[in-house]
Order: structure tokens, then C-alpha cells, then sequence
């Protein structure tokens, strides 16, 4: 099954006759060595304030940059890496990026806004997961408030308890938490009401389609007020179009991201762009 997935997501690995397991493991030293290799990419996409349209952060996206494949994107592999679990490796591969690379912003005397990096809920079942976050963000001298962490809403559908004691727990330990893609899956509202978390991802695309356009403009609005009322920030993914910021801008929405704005990026363009601010 898993060899079936990983053949048909990239296409070139081999159809021998090997035993499942000997194929997990194979697998598994493949992705070590691609990771040796460097090659896990971050691409970094920016958040804005919508009010001022103002950059605010950014949200790291891995990409893999494959000798034979080339360029593919997370929603290839990810997948494949939470059944096989080397996700966890490659969250905490994310993690230690993203904190050396704070740290070095920082040494250069940077004011930072929070980086996020997204966590997969095989990784958030990890036992060992705030020690490692906490161990990473000291040694590369992060304040815990600059490494923001996204949870996709579909990871509380399974193991609820586990998944929110998980994130009490990171929250405890001082990490902002934000829940990605709400309002793309089966969420109720109600999960708002049980869940701790500090702000609200709202994925843009949940209002994709004619009629169905206008009713979702009704409850996205809606969303944005009832999180206000709750105290919880929002942020809207997917913003394309210059309409779609002017309507978020009218309900009330605190934060946006999307093509509109800016497309995720190589880490150096981000750089030169955001943070060193060399470009044009
Ligand atoms: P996500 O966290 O919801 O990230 C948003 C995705 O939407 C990104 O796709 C981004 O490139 C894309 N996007 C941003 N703005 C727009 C827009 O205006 N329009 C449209 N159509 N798309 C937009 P990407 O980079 O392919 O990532 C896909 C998913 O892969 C992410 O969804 C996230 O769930 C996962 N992912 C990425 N990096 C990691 C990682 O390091 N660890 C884990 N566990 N998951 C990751
Ligand atoms: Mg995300
Ligand atoms: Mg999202
Ligand atoms: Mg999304």
C-alpha cells in the first residue's frame, strides 16, 4: 500500500518484489538521505495586516527539491510521510530550519514578526514534541513567541483529547497555536468552544462557486465577528484578488494571506524582500 502511494506520487521508484517492511525502511533511508542532502527546501510565503497592508510574518512551507523530480510540492509527499511517520523527522527538520534562521535574522540585528511552521497531527501525537520545540528555539536563542505553530483543523477530527491535550500543552509552554484550514473540513463551530487556540486560520476557498459564494460571504463574516467576540484573531488564507481583501476588509478581518499579496518563495527572495529588505 504504502509503496503503491509513494510510487504513484513520484513516479519512479522502483516495482520490485520486496517485502513491505523492507520497502518501509528503504523508503525511510531515502528521505534521511534526502534530508543529508539538503534536500527539504523552505519556501516562505508573507502575512499581512489587513488595515495597513503591512507584512506581519510569514508561514514556512516545505517544498522537496528532488534530484529527479524536481520541485514538488508538500501535497505530494506529506501523505506519504504520515503513514510511513518520517513527518515527525521532517516537522522537526522544519523546526530547527526555521529557528537557525530566526536566530540569524536576529543576529543581524532584525526586528522579527513570528515565522509559523505547520505541524502534522502525527506530530503532534509526538510524546517528545514541546521538548524538542523548546530545546531547538533555545539553542538557536528564539523567544518561544516567534515560532507560531498551524494545525490543520482535519487533525482534531481523530484522537480530539489527545490532539487538544497536545496543544494545552504547547500553549503552556508559550507557543502561539493557530488552527489552519477552519471552515474546510467538517468543523462545527462548536470545536471553538472546547478547543483552545490562539488564532483562526479561515481558508478563502471555502467560498469558491457562484450562489454558494454569496451564502459563504455570510459566513465568513460571520466567522470573522463571532471570533472577535470570542477574543480570537483571524487570518484569512487564499486572498487572490484585490474584491476579496476590499470584502475582509469591510467584515472586520485582522490578517490575510494569499497570492494577492504575495506568493510563497524561496527563502532568500524572502529575505531580500522582508527581512534585509535589499530588493528594488
Ligand atoms: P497550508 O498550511 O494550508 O498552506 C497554504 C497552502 O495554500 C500552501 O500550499 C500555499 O502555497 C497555498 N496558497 C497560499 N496562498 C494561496 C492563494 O492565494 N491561492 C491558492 N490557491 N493557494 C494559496 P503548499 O505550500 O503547497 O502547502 C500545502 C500544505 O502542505 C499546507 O497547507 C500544509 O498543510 C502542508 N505543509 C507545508 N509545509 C509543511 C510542513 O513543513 N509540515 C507539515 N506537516 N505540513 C506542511
Ligand atoms: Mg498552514
Ligand atoms: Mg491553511
Ligand atoms: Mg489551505
Amino acid at each position: 500500500k504504502c509503496k503503491h502511494l509513494y510510487a504513484s506520487c513520484l513516479g519512479f521508484y522502483d516495482e520490485g518484489e520486496k517485502e513491505r517492511e523492507a520497502e518501509e525502511t528503504a523508503i525511510m533511508n531515502d528521505m534521511r538521505r534526502a534530508m543529508e542532502q539538503e534536500q527539504f527546501i523552505m519556501f516562505f510565503q508573507p502575512k499581512f495586516a489587513l488595515s495597513t497592508d503591512t507584512d506581519f510574518g510569514a508561514e514556512a512551507l516545505v517544498r522537496w527539491n528532488h534530484p529527479k523530480a524536481g520541485l514538488i510540492p508538500p501535497g505530494k509527499f506529506i501523505p506519504v510521510f504520515e503513514k510511513i511517520g518520517f513527518i515527525v523527522q521532517l516537522d522537526y527538520y522544519v523546526a530547527e530550519h526555521v529557528c537557525r534562521i530566526i536566530g540569524k535574522w536576529r543576529r543581524d540585528g532584525k526586528n522579527i514578526n513570528p515565522v509559523t511552521i505547520n505541524l502534522s497531527r502525527v506530530t503532534l501525537l509526538d510524546p517528545e514534541l514541546v521538548e524538542v520545540l523548546r530545546k531547538l528555539t533555545e539553542k538557536y536563542h528564539v523567544p518561544v513567541s516567534l515560532l507560531n505553530l498551524e494545525i490543520t483543523e482535519s487533525a482534531y477530527a481523530s484522537d480530539p483529547e489527545q490532539i487538544m491535550a497536545a496543544i494545552h500543552t504547547l500553549r503552556r509552554a508559550g507557543f502561539v497555536t493557530m488552527m489552519d484550514d477552519f471552515g474546510s473540513g467538517y468543523s462545527s463551530l462548536n470545536m471553538l468552544k472546547d478547543i483552545d487556540v490562539d488564532v483562526l486560520k479561515v481558508d478563502m476557498n471555502f467560498l469558491s462557486g457562484g450562489m454558494a459564494a454569496e451564502k459563504g460571504k455570510i459566513i465568513l463574516s460571520s466567522v470573522i465577528q463571532m471570533a472577535a467576540c470570542l477574543g480570537i484573531p483571524v487570518i484569512v488564507e487564499g486572498v487572490e484578488t484585490k474584491e476579496q481583501r476590499d470584502f475582509l476588509d469591510t467584515v472586520g478581518c485582522d490578517y490575510v494571506q494569499g497570492y494577492y499579496y504575495a506568493k510563497p518563495m524561496p527563502q532568500e527572495e524572502y529575505e531580500r524582500k522582508y527581512i534585509y529588505r535589499t530588493a528594488e
